[in-house]
This record gives structure tokens, C-alpha cells and sequence, in this order.
């Protein structure tokens, strides 16, 4: 299997080398040369096997030979091990024929958890092959820091740098990547915003000489292996409740698009979805979009779902670039434009391609704190803001002939967010032992200016220590 860029001036790369890369070359993102096909009788089978079993069978679609099919096995069990929940991704029942899909029982607690825990262990898999280290510098605005430092504390051959912004992520998010004593992970707060850490990081990909000097890396929700790894979860939670014999809807609280993105490879993949249901907080970027055509960047807002607080979704290159039938040279042309004008007005093919499948809905603040109290007051169960999002947006689903359940996917435990769900519910979600054990133990946090010299110093000590 090969991998294109979505911009087409880039060489095709094999499943490692898409893996190590992130981002193309030419500033495209990768996607697999053709999408294989899971039949519907493996789609069936999935239903009774476990979930890393399923993983690993997905991922070995894409990985083409490049990892005998026993490792890549071993490193799915090793991964999914890592969660709470004997299902990895359990479905909660809110309603008739609507369910949660809980992709919060990892190790912090987040969806990232699920991506990061088998993306670490390929990482380590294939430069242990190759002898090579790299190292990984994530910039965090909460959640992929404490995800990533989880998932590659320890490991060999890579080293990582996670990047926050000084003061500006909670307490349990911060001890995420604070507390650990892995000789390979180091926690820098710098002093600035979330955008001076993403833009800090863009200039030390752009310098070559030092992304060549410390093997530079990057985890974002750029890297395709990460897609692959959440379009797992839609084929089991599809395969529980009947498919491939139903078919169902999705509804998915978005920032990047990667997670919605991940729904929409599925249904290439062959999974009977009628349609993906995209929620936004205020930021709702990928709202306008799909509802009037119009991609354009707006001012960002500080709202109570922060990992959505996000104006420019990565993931939607993948969607336009399959939407207008894998047309490199109009995809390279759009997004160009984007980065200069900020805004694309999608084709009209392109935007009925895209609707034959998604609608949209922008939540509000007073919203996503009602629906936290209202899923709180009528079955009891607690979801954090993300989660309430999509919640709140699974109300404006079309109408539909049949009854496909209705699967809304759930981002966050609301222990990580206790001061929202707290203030909608009346009583603080009791912080699970992944919180509690961190709460004491003592900190390590080195802090930095916002200046790329500054940080790529540091990371140059680092790699060389
Ligand atoms: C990252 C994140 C999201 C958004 O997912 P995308 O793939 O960026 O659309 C939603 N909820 C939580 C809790 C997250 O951490």
C-alpha cells in the first residue's frame, strides 16, 4: 500500500514512512493510494472478536507487509490493554436506538489515548528495526500533550517534548505531562498562547538543519496512522449494534476534523453509515462549511469544550481531496488559497459530495451546559463539555427514514472537566486513580520564552543529552 499527498507533488511513501513523516512535503496530507475494502462478513465477525483483534486487523490493511502480521497483533493487545474497560470503547445506552460511544477509558482519560497508545508502540517497533531515535515535539493545548507523554514515557529509540502554554490548561491536564519520570519525556511551559506553541513548532519543522540535526517528529492529528487508528472504533460500535444488517448515524464533537474524518474512511472502508452529524462548539468553522459552502477562518473563542476551540480544521484537506474525486491539483489550488486568504468557497460538486453524507451543527455555551444537565437529570450519566456538544447536536439530526441507532461519540471523561460539569450538575464527577495518583507526586517543568531559538536550544540539549 502506498500513500499520496493530497497536493500531488509529493512521492508516493510506504505505511513507515507516512508514519514517521506527518505532514507531506508539499504541504498535503497523506491518504492510502485506494481504500481497501472490509467485506461484510468480516464487518459481522467483529462483533464477537476483542477489540485490539479488530484493530489489528484494520491497521494491517494499511500497513501493507511492512510489519509481520504477530507484531502488529502483539502491539494492538499491548495497546488496548492500557484501558479500563474490557470493550476498550464501550456503548452506553442514552435512549431508544441512541447510544454514547465512550472513548474516554484510556489512560488520560481522553480520545487521544486511543490513537497514541498504538501509534507509540509502532514508533517504537520500527526505529528499534532501524537503530534510529527521533524526537517528537508536541505542541498541546491540553488533552494530545498528556496523551502523547502517556503513550512514549519510557519507550526507546524516540524522546518527547510537549509543549504547553504557561497557565493555560487545567491542573489534571497538567500532571498528565508533569508527573511522569521517564528519562525520554520533558514538559516545557512556554510563556505564551496555545498559537506561539503551534507556530514555535511550525518553525522548527521549517528549519532543516535542525530537524535534521534531532530526527524531528510530529504526532498531530496530521499523522494518517492516527485516522486508521480511530476508524477502529466505528467499525466495532457498528458491528455491535447489527451492521453490516443496519446501518447507522454518528454524531461527532469537532475541532480538527479527525475524528469525523476517521468516521468517513470507515464508510470508504465499507461500513454501512448513513450519515455523520459534525458538532461544534462557538468555533464553528466546520459548521459554516458544510452548512453554506463557505470554509473561512474566524476569530477563535474561549468556550468550555477547549480541545474544539480550534479555527483552521487540518483534517478537512482529506475530505475535500476525496470530495472532488481525488483531484490533486484542485485540492493544492484551494488550500493555497486558503493559507493566503483564509477561506475557500467550496464547489458545488464538492460541497453535494460532502453532504451526501455530513450535516452540521454549531452548539452554544448555555446549550452544552444544559445538556449536561439534562443527560445528568435523565439518566444519570455525567459527560463532560465535549461530549455535551454532541449531545446537544444529535437533536438536530434529519430526519431519516427507518430507525438506524443514532451512535454519539464521547471525547472526555468528566473528570477532566470538573468545573463545567460541576457547575451544570450540582455535585463534582469523583476523580478516577489515573487523577488521584498523580495529584501528589512532585512536578518537573522546565520554562521557556515563546521564541523558537530559545526552544530549539533546548530541544538540541535534549536530543544530545
Ligand atoms: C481532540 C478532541 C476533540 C476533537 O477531535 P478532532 O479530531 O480534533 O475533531 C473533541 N473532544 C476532545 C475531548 C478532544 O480531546
Amino acid at each position: 500500500m502506498k500513500y499520496i499527498s493530497t497536493r500531488g507533488e509529493s512521492p508516493p511513501l510506504g505505511f513507515v514512512d507516512t508514519l514517521l513523516a506527518g505532514l507531506a512535503p508539499d504541504g498535503g496530507l497523506y491518504c492510502p493510494e485506494a481504500w481497501p475494502i472490509v467485506s461484510p462478513e468480516d464487518i459481522e465477525a467483529f462483533a464477537d472478536r476483542p477489540y485490539a483483534e479488530v484493530a489489528a486487523d484494520i491497521l494491517g490493511r494499511f500497513v501493507g507487509g511492512e510489519i509481520p502480521s504477530e507484531v502488529l497483533v502483539r502491539l494492538c493487545a499491548d495497546a488496548y490493554a492500557s484501558f479500563d474497560h474490557p470493550a476498550v470503547t464501550p456503548l452506553v445506552q442514552l435512549g431508544p436506538n441512541r447510544f454514547l460511544l465512550e472513548l474516554f477509558h484510556g489512560p488520560t482519560l481522553a480520545f487521544k489515548d486511543v490513537a497514541m497508545q498504538i501509534l507509540a508502540r509502532l514508533y517504537a517497533h520500527v526505529l528499534a528495526r532501524s537503530g534510529r531515535t527521533m524526537t517528537i515535539v508536541c505542541a498541546t493545548s491540553g488533552d494530545t500533550g498528556g496523551a502523547a507523554v502517556e503513550a512514549f514515557a519510557g519507550l526507546d529509540h524516540v524522546r518527547i517534548v510537549a509543549m504547553f502554554p504557561e497557565g493555560r490548561i487545567s491542573e489534571v491536564q497538567r500532571r498528565f505531562m508533569t508527573t511522569t519520570n521517564a528519562a525520554n519525556v520533558r514538559s516545557v511551559s512556554v510563556d505564551g498562547d496555545f498559537d506561539d506553541c503551534q507556530a514555535i513548532l511550525k518553525s522548527l519543522f521549517q528549519d532543516e538543519s535542525f530537524a535534521g540535526a534531532v530526527n524531528l517528529s510530529a504526532v498531530n492529528s496530521i499523522n494518517f496512522a492516527r485516522i486508521i487508528a480511530q476508524s477502529v472504533y466505528f467499525f466495532t460500535a457498528a458491528a455491535a449494534l447489527g451492521a453490516p444488517g443496519r446501518s447507522m448515524r454518528f454524531v461527532v464533537p469537532t475541532g480538527n476534523f479527525g475524528d469525523a474524518f476517521a468516521g468517513y474512511a470507515a464508510r470508504l472502508m465499507g461500513l454501512p453509515i448513513d450519515g455523520i452529524t459534525v458538532a461544534t462548539n462557538a468555533n464553528d468553522i466546520m459548521a459554516r462549511a458544510l452548512t453554506s459552502g463557505d470554509y473561512r477562518r474566524g476569530p477563535a473563542t474561549a468556550t468550555q469544550s477547549p480541545a474544539m476551540d480550534i479555527q483552521v480544521a487540518s483534517n478537512f484537506e482529506r475530505l475535500y481531496f476525496e470530495c472532488a474525486g481525488r483531484d490533486a491539483g484542485a485540492t493544492a489550488g484551494a488550500f493555497r488559497a486558503f493559507a493566503a486568504e483564509g477561506a475557500i468557497v467550496l464547489p458545488s460538486a464538492v460541497l453535494a459530495a460532502m453532504a451526501e453524507v455530513f450535516d452540521a451543527v454549531a452548539v452554544s455555551e448555555t446549550r452544552t451546559a444544559q445538556t449536561i444537565a439534562d443527560t445528568f437529570s435523565r439518566t444519570g450519566e455525567m459527560i463532560d463539555p465535549h461530549t455535551a456538544v454532541a449531545v446537544a447536536g444529535a437533536q438536530n439530526v434529519r430526519p431519516h427514514p427507518g430507525n438506524q441507532p443514532l451512535i454519539v461519540i464521547s471525547t472526555a471523561h468528566p473528570a477532566k472537566f470538573p468545573d463545567a460539569v460541576g457547575a451544570a450538575v450540582g455535585t463534582v464527577p469523583p476523580p478516577p486513580s489515573a487523577v488521584r495518583a498523580r495529584a501528589n507526586l512532585a512536578e518537573r517543568i522546565d520554562r521557556l520564552p515563546a521564541n523558537a531559538e530559545a526552544v530549539k536550544r533546548y530541544v538540541h540539549d535534549f536530543a544530545a543529552s
